[in-house]
């Protein structure tokens, strides 16, 4: 009979949450593969393979601003690693590792169990290792620095357009945006085409092969993060140059060509979080675009071409000038 038979029942303690380092062991310790060494010392070490340039980036991501509190943490887990692929990928690297920087309000073991189902699913699809970060208590904040390798002299910049470059995207355009509206209450969508959007704006896959294949092809690249009228901004003043588009020919899905064509163009010019690629071409190149385009089973469009006077002028499909209302995401105007 146990001893306390008839008395009140002992209170079990609650259990005590997960600390710090049990965190980082259970949810994002991995043998270390390409890693010299992984996770749980000072340092991470990397060895680069000779001839190749290191590749980094860092991109922060906060709640509230850049995803809403009602997402899966496991879609957070990807996207986060996403967007940073992303930026990969424009530059025509290849995914090495990455460090993951987290601020926690609590310890939520069901959070951290799909945030790092989300993240390793992405890094494992891209050979791409967790191999240290930082872990702290404080409002939700998720930062990811990336490290990727490119040829020497063969990265992918923002600032190679060239007049007479034939300006092009990769996938469709708009439909992150299209979802955020229709949180935002000002779209509504049908079920499905609401589930297409929103796993746009949640899991937008990034374009690494693609980059990787657009080495010495393209001229110019960068990952329209911020909408395409301000990231070509981008591309168009490193290089010195002005471009023309055809803003129907931007690429939309079958779900946003549905709506009123004000939308369609808010949302493919001025939306944000694509994660797509824009870049820049040569005109005797369009059959090696062609050809990366397949090895990277991914479409693009041609939507313009770059010219010697500065500024953007775009056009609609019968050459009429639309007048440009629409300008990039910029944290401190928005
Ligand atoms: P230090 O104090 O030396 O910066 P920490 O005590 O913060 O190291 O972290 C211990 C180890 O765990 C380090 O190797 C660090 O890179 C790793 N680490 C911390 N947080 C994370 C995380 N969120 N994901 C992966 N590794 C992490
Ligand atoms: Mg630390």
């Amino acid at each position: 009979m146990p001893e306390n038979a008839g008395s009140a029942p002992r209170p079990v303690p609650p259990p005590m949450p997960l600390g710090e380092f049990d965190l980082i062991a259970r949810y994002f310790t991995r043998p270390a593969c390409r890693a010299a060494l992984g996770v749980g010392d000072d340092c991470a070490l990397l060895a680069m393979a000779p001839g190749m340039q290191l590749a980094t980036s860092c991109d922060m991501l906060v709640e509230a601003r850049h995803f809403l509190p009602t997402v899966a943490p496991q879609h957070l887990g990807h996207k986060a690693l996403a967007v940073n692929l992303s930026d990969l990928a424009a530059c025509g690297a290849r995914p090495l590792a990455f460090n993951l920087a987290l601020a926690l309000p609590r310890v939520d073991e069901a959070w951290l169990e799909g945030f790092s189902r989300g993240l390793f699913a992405l890094a494992d699809a891209y050979g791409c290792e967790l191999i240290g970060g930082d872990t702290t208590q404080g409002p939700l904040n998720i930062c990811i620095t990336v490290f990727g390798e490119v040829p020497q002299g063969q990265a992918l910049l923002r600032s190679g357009a060239r007049a007479g470059d034939d300006v092009y995207v990769s996938g469709t355009l708009g439909d992150a945006r299209l979802a955020l509206e229709v949180f935002r209450g000002t779209v509504a969508l049908e079920r499905e085409a609401f589930a297409a959007a929103r796993l746009a704006m949640e899991q937008p896959q990034p374009r690494v092969a693609l980059g990787i294949a657009l080495r010495g092809v393209a001229h110019s690249a960068i990952d329209i993060s911020d909408g395409l009228l301000g990231d070509i901004g981008h591309v168009l003043q490193r290089s010195g140059v002005g471009a023309a588009l055809d803003v129907d020919a931007v690429p939309r899905s079958a779900v946003l060509a549905g709506q009123p064509l004000a939308v369609q163009r808010e949302c493919t010019l001025a939306g944000g979080d694509d994660y797509e690629l824009l870049f820049t071409a040569p005109p005797v190149r369009a059959d090696a675009v062609r050809a990366a385009a397949l090895q990277a089973r991914v479409a693009v469009t041609r939507i313009g071409r770059i010219e010697m006077d500065t500024g953007l002028r775009l056009r609609d499909g019968e050459g009429r000038d639309v007048a440009q209302v629409f300008r990039g995401f910029d944290h401190f105007r928005a």
